[in-house]
């Protein structure tokens, strides 16, 4: 199947690497224009020009009201409007409950929660001004089942389900669809970062045996992007290969 996403324009945060770069490059392979945000100008410009035509890159940190806005209000101007939102941009700042300091806590619930917000928050404008739109909202099963060393992590992405269920109450009637994905263990630089014993150790307990790659976050992120989703709203996704089922 192709063209899931013929003539729409799409804006992905955090998408200079890993998942990001993968949705980035699905909906352009679907057909999409796609805004490539990602917090160094010059790494989102690289990605986009290593997906060819289709794609632009800009400089955005989602924490920053102001710099979130200007980011959809040029995603909107550069492609005639914006039909789809994926709220991706993401840190880890892992430490058990004796080591985080407040910091830790706080810088990951400004990316994950803050920034998911203004996000959600300036492209509804403008999309219930267009009667259509497709937000998604990346999770993780961290905010289904709490994982260790992450409670602010599993805190902040158990906070997105709640975002993406009232907002998605809030937009319905204005033809704008919000749903989540809660993917499981994926192989990028944020899960590289992860002791190779840790790794193997949750790998272990994936039903299906092995760690997801980007791309098949990016499929499913593709189904809540387009019209084969058109009747889901409010949804999280598990992608996970069976973990935390
Ligand atoms: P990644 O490889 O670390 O990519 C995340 C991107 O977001 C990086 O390019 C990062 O830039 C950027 N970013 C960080 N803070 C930002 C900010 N304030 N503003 C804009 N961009 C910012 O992570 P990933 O594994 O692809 O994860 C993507 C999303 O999926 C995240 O929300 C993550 O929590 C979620 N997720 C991942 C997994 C997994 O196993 N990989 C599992 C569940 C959920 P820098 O590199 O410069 O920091």
């Amino acid at each position: 199947m192709s063209g899931l996403l013929e003539g729409r324009s799409a804006l992905v945060t955090g998408a200079a690497q890993g998942i990001g770069l993968a949705i980035a490059r699905t909906f352009i392979e679907h057909g999409a224009s796609v805004t490539i945000a990602d917090l160094d100008a010059d790494r989102a410009a690289a990605a986009a020009a290593s997906l060819g035509g289709g794609a632009r890159g800009v400089g955005c940190d989602v924490t920053a009201e102001q710099q979130v806005a200007d980011l959809v209000a040029g995603a909107a101007q550069a492609h005639r409007g914006l039909d789809v939102l994926v709220n991706n941009a993401g840190i880890t700042r892992d430490a058990s409950l004796r080591k985080m300091r407040l910091e830790d806590f706080r810088a990951v619930v400004d990316v994950h929660l803050q920034g998911t917000w203004l996000a959600l928050r300036a492209a509804s404008e403008v999309m219930r001004e267009a009667k259509r739109g497709s937000i998604v909202n990346l999770s993780s099963m961290s905010g289904k089942v709490g994982n260790p060393g992450q409670t602010n992590y599993s805190a902040a992405k158990a906070g997105i389900v709640g975002m993406t269920k009232a907002a998605a109450k809030e937009l319905a009637h204005h033809g704008v669809r919000v749903n989540a994905v809660q993917p499981g263990l994926i192989r990028t630089p944020m899960t590289e970062a992860m002791s190779a014993e840790a790794y193997a150790a949750t790998e272990a307990t994936i039903p299906m045996r092995r760690a997801g790659e980007p791309e098949e976050i990016a499929n499913a992120v593709l189904f809540l992007a387009s019209d084969l989703s058109s009747y889901v709203t409010g949804a999280v996704l598990e992608v996970s290969g069976g973990r935390g089922m």
